[in-house]
């Protein structure tokens, strides 16, 4: 099964929400207002990046477009069998 493994780097992400906003399974503010993955995909978690993994191929082009429009570059997906 395909996966997709997904960071956000904390230090580069200014909270704009873009990425939550277009695809809100995957990506939410936290408390300190940057960007993680939401609790069912996550792997770790910390203040300088949070790290998930997505096994679901529905979320594939989306998360290209996240990838493509956070103004700031700091979300990378890589894919992983
Ligand atoms: S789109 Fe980028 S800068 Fe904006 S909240 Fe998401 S990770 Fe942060």
């Amino acid at each position: 099964m395909v996966k997709y493994r997904v960071e956000v780097d904390k230090e580069s992400c200014i909270g704009c929400g873009v990425c939550s906003s277009l695809l809100p399974d995957v990506f939410e503010l936290g408390d300190d207002g940057k960007s993680r993955i939401v609790e069912k995909y996550r792997v770790s978690d910390d203040e300088s990046k949070s790290v998930g993994e997505v096994g679901e191929e529905k979320y594939a082009d989306t998360l290209n477009q996240v990838v493509d429009s956070c103004p700031t570059q700091a979300i990378k997906v890589t894919k992983v069998e």
